[in-house]
C-alpha cells in the first residue's frame, strides 16, 4: 500500500505534536522533513524510517518546492509510506497546495493531519488571548513575505479598519515597511505590537512593543529564530508573562499509549 501522510510537526516543542502525528511517524517508510522541525520530532520516526531533510537538500525554499514535490510523488510511487512532515500546521502558510497538487494529478491518495500553528502557539505561551469580546472580534494570519520577495500589496487599510487581532508569519525581515504601512493605513502608532521568538521553545523570547516603535526594538534584540508578529487592541490587554517550559514527559509515555492503541486494533 503506497500512502501519503502530510503531517503538521507543531511549532517545536515536541509534546505539541499530535498523538495521532507520533503514531503515523512510527511507521512510516520515508520521511520528507523540513529544516523548521525540531530534531527530537523527526527522531520519533521509526527505525526502518529513511529521513530526508528537504530544506537542506534543496536550497533556497522558492526554488525547492517542485524539487519536494518531484521527490514526495517519486517516493510514494516507489511503494513507501511517505510522511511529509511540516512546521506548525501544514494548511498555514506551508505550501500545501503544490504538495497536494503534485499529490492528485498522479492519483497518489493522502491524508493531511493538522499541527498547531505558530500563532496559537504563541498566544498560549504567552497566556494572551487573539480574540477578545468588544475588542478583538477577528483574527487575521498575513504573511509578510510574498511570492514575489518582500512585503505583500496587502489592503492595509481594511486590516487596520477590522480592528482585529493581526498576526504575520514570516514577517521579521519586511517588519520596517509593514509598521510603516500601517501607520500610514491610520494605525495608532502606539497600537500594542509584539515579537515572539521560537514560541514554545526553551528559547522563546518575546519583544513587546507598539507598532512604530517595534521595528527598532526588534532589530536591537538581533532575531535568529523564526519569529512571529503580532498586532493589535487585544495584546495590550493582558499583562504578557513568559511561562516557563514545562519538563517534558518521558518518552515512555508516548511509546506506551501508541501500544495501547496497537492492543486496541488500530490500523493505517
Ligand atoms: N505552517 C507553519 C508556518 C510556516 S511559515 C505554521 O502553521 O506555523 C514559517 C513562519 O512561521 C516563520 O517565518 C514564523 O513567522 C512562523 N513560525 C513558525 N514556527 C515558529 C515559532 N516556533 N515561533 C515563532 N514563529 C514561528
Amino acid at each position: 500500500m503506497n500512502h501519503v501522510f502530510l503531517i503538521g510537526a507543531g511549532p517545536g516543542d515536541p509534546e505539541l505534536l499530535t498523538l495521532k502525528a507520533a503514531r503515523i511517524l512510527l511507521a512510516a517508510g520515508v520521511v520528507l522533513y523540513d529544516s523548521l522541525v525540531d530534531r527530537r520530532i523527526v527522531a520519533m520516526a521509526g527505525p526502518a524510517a529513511r529521513l530526508i531533510d528537504v530544506g537542506k537538500r534543496c536550497g533556497r525554499h522558492s526554488a525547492s518546492q517542485a524539487e519536494i514535490c518531484r521527490l514526495l510523488v517519486e517516493e510514494a510511487l516507489g511503494g513507501h509510506m511517505v510522511v511529509r512532515l511540516k512546521g506548525g500546521d501544514p494548511m498555514v502558510f506551508g505550501r500545501a497546495t503544490e504538495e497536494m497538487d503534485a499529490l492528485r494529478a498522479h492519483g497518489l491518495s493522502f491524508e493531511v493531519v493538522p499541527g498547531v500553528t505558530a500563532a496559537t502557539a504563541a498566544a498560549a505561551a504567552l497566556q494572551l488571548s487573539l480574540t477578545r469580546r468588544g475588542v478583538a472580534r477577528t483574527l487575521h494570519f498575513l504573511t509578510g513575505h510574498g511570492a514575489e520577495g518582500g512585503l505583500p500589496a496587502h489592503d492595509f487599510v481594511s486590516l487596520t479598519k477590522s480592528g482585529g487581532t493581526l498576526v504575520v508569519y514570516m514577517g521579521g525581515e519586511t517588519l520596517p515597511g509593514m509598521a510603516a504601512h500601517f501607520i500610514e493605513a491610520g494605525m495608532p502608532p502606539d497600537m500594542p505590537a509584539l515579537a515572539i521568538e521560537n514560541a514554545s521553545l526553551p528559547n522563546q523570547r518575546c519583544h513587546k512593543a507598539t507598532m512604530a516603535t517595534l521595528p527598532a526594538s526588534a532589530a536591537r534584540q538581533k532575531i535568529s529564530g523564526p519569529v512571529l508578529i503580532m498586532i493589535g487592541e487585544a495584546l495590550g490587554e493582558s499583562p504578557i508573562i513568559e511561562v516557563p517550559h514545562i519538563a517534558s514527559l518521558p518518552s515512555s509515555f508516548l511509546s506506551s499509549t501508541i501500544s495501547t492503541w496497537d492492543h486496541a486494533g488500530m490500523q493505517f
